[in-house]
This record gives structure tokens, sequence and C-alpha cells, in this order.
């Protein structure tokens, strides 16, 4: 497989890889998912290379798949999960697996980094002795009442300027209430082992996590004068970004800014988390498709392919994320439309992919499609999900 082409460009599959694609269209037919994991496990170790000190927890809902779980999960991930259902799935696949634990790690294996937990998960997770996020005092209470035996991470707001998806708006108690929930939770008895911030996802603005490791660093610093109370954990959260196109900066650029961001702020003992999510999964993932009908409007040529957003393509809709639709065919190439095969108008991919004149049944497929897009595919119109397809597992 190609080096993902030292990441210095945007990824791109090589022609050796569109080969197998075309090959595994033809034996297992149309659409397809297809899950590269050694790409999968060269983006860990990337992650790890560059972040030394900071524990990968992957976040499961960017794709849920068991086999990633398995993968990541043998190469030392660890795993952020956002709901009940996605808690049991983590635990279910690792549970019998051999355990090369880096032992400096106190919650081995899963955080549960949903702040909002219903009654009944709480009450199912409590003899775990869960790692979970809280971000209010009425969750607080309910933590107490369901969950005694977890330990607490406050997440807290921080800019989300200039990510591709927000979350800011939804999550996190703001830095000048920090304090105080700590404060509370301690007295009622719970223990609070630290704090964790999201900067939004696809992240490409880096002052993001700068500003947000100096005010967590200023929250540590005043639950020690103030609490006397000793914080042991930085969970940075998600957003790494992903080079769907050139202009995303590399990571190693950000990866050097937070290792001395987090020298300078934090002593040498503090436990630095990640959660990232699309960072792991994006670049590993393409789709196949093929056309199965098309038209002329406007003298625009359109295409109907046998994906669309209610599928594959969902991260069009929830991600805000773009896919270039791509032919193996070459040839001239003209600006047309492609569409999903349900019945609903929304169901449009692009109204601009540069295609060369395509025919019935020939393939098309989108690449760095393995984030946000299968986990949130539907069965909308009776059209089912693509067909999962592993490979160099
Ligand atoms: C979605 C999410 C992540 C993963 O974010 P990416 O941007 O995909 O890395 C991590 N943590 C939390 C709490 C999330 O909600």
């Amino acid at each position: 497989m190609n080096e993902k082409n030292g990441k210095n460009n945007e990824c791109v599959l090589s022609e050796e890889e569109k080969a197998l694609m075309q090959k595994l269209a033809a034996e297992h037919g149309t659409p397809i998912f297809v899950i590269d994991h050694e790409k999968i496990r060269q983006n860990y170790r990337e992650f790890e290379e560059h972040l030394p000190r900071v524990q990968a927890y992957y976040a499961v809902k960017a794709n849920s798949n068991p086999e990633i779980i398995k993968t990541l999960y043998n190469i030392g991930a660890r795993f952020d999960v956002a709901s009940m259902p996605e808690f049991m799935l983590v635990h279910e696949n690792i549970k019998n697996l051999p355990d090369k634990e880096r032992q400096d790690w106190i919650w081995d294996k899963i955080i549960y980094a949903n702040t909002i937990k219903p009654v009944e998960t709480l009450e199912a997770l409590d003899k775990y002795k869960p790692l979970v996020t809280f971000d209010n005092t009425e969750e607080l209470k309910k933590i107490k009442k369901h969950a005694p035996n977890a330990g607490l991470v406050l997440r807290i707001r921080v800019p989300n300027t200039g990510s591709m998806v927000e979350l800011s708006s939804k999550f996190g108690a703001s830095p000048g209430e920090a304090v105080d929930l700590i404060d509370e939770a301690f007295k009622m008895d719970l223990v609070v082992e630290g704090l964790s911030f999201h900067v939004g996802s696809q992240c490409t603005n880096f002052n993001n996590y700068i500003q947000a490791l100096q005010l967590s660093s200023n929250i540590i610093k005043e639950v020690a004068s103030r609490l006397d109370k000793k914080l042991i954990i930085v969970d940075i959260g998600g957003g790494f970004p992903v080079k769907y196109d050139k202009k995303v900066k590399e990571f190693k650029v950000l990866a050097k800014k937070l290792n001395s961001e987090i020298a300078r702020l934090f002593p040498a003992d503090m436990h630095i988390l990640a959660e990232p999510g699309r960072f792991m999964v994006a670049d590993a993932c393409t789709v196949v498709a093929k056309v199965i009908g098309k038209a002329v409007r406007d003298d625009k040529p359109c295409y109907f392919i046998n994906d669309g957003v209610y599928h594959t393509f969902s991260g069009q809709i929830f991600d805000h994320c773009n896919y270039p639709v791509k032919a193996f065919k070459e040839g001239d190439k003209q600006i047309s439309a492609v569409f999903g095969p349900t019945c609903d108008a929304l169901d449009t991919i692009t109204l601009s992919a540069e295609l060369p004149e395509l025919d019935l049944h020939d393939l098309v497929y989108a690449e760095n499609i393995g984030a946000y897009s299968h986990a949130s595919s539907t069965y909308f119109n009776g059209f089912p999900p693509a067909k999962i397809i592993h490979i160099n597992q």
C-alpha cells in the first residue's frame, strides 16, 4: 500500500490501490466500504510517535466497526465511548484480547465522554468504576445517585473557532464556573480526576488547543490553591485534523505545539489523554459505488449512483464534509451532478464533480471517507448501508 505520501500531501489512492478497489467491487458487488487496517495502524503510530506523552482514546463514534476497535486495541489504543451500546461494543470486543497494557494509565481502557448520561446508563456503568465526563450540577446529582463509583472529568467549554464541526454550544462548563463545580463534586464525596475539552472537530486553527491548554492549567492551579485538591488528568479531546486537502497543515506541526505547551504547563506526572476519532480512520476507508442511471439536465451530465447521503455519504450532511466523487475511467472531464439512489432530492452528493463521461455500471469512488460516514448510514428507502470489506487486517 502507498505510504500515505508521507502525509505531506492530501491522501490519494495509488494506482495499485485503485486496481484493488475495482477488483473488490467485481468480487463483492457495490456499494462497498473498504477499510484498510494498515492505514489505521499507521495513523495510530503517527499519533503516538508525535505525541509521546499522550495516550490516545479512540472516539468510537467516528467509526464503530468492531474490527477497527480490535485493530486499534491491539496496537495500544484505549477508547472514548459516548453511549451504553458503544461501551458494550468496546468491552465485548476487547475483554478477551491479551493486554499489552501501558501500566501507568489508571483508567485502563475506556472513558465515557458524553457529559449527559441517562440514569439507566449510569446504573449500568457503575460496576465498571468508569471514568466519565460531566459539565453541570444536575449531572453531578445524577452521578452521585446512580454511579457513585465513577471517576469524574470536568469538561470545560473552549474556543472552537474555525473548526469544521462546532461543539462548544452543546457541551462544556464555562471556565469561570469550573472551580465551583469541582468543589461541589468533592463536597458530594465524588472524585474529580481532571479536566477535558474538545476544540471542535477537524480543527485547523491550532490556537484553539493552545488556549484550551492554558485555560486548563489555570483551573488546575486554582483547584490546587483554593480547594487543596490535585487533578491528575488533562484530556485534550479530539479535533486532530485530517489532510482532506492540501490546505490543512501537517499533524506534526500541531503535535510540536502541543508537546511544548504540555511541557510548559503541566507537571511530568500529569496524565495526558486525547480522544482522536477522525484522525484514526478518515483516510483509511474508501467507498466504491456504481452508476445505476444517467440523464442530462440543462446540458449537465447527471449520474445516479447506488450510494448517497442517506448512506456512506451521510457525512456531507452531519459532518459538513465534502467527498469528491472520482471515476476510475480516464477521459475529458466535465462538471457533472452526482445523486444517491433514494427518492429524496436531499440525496445529492454533488452538483459539481469533475468526471469523464460515464456509462451505466461504471464504477466511481470517494476516498478519505472513514469518519462519520458509514457510522451514520441509514436504511432509508430500503437501501441498506454499503457492504464492509476489510483489507490488510
Ligand atoms: C466526537 C468526539 C471526539 C472525536 O472527535 P474528532 O474530531 O473526530 O477527533 C472526541 N471526544 C468527544 C467528546 C467527542 O464528542
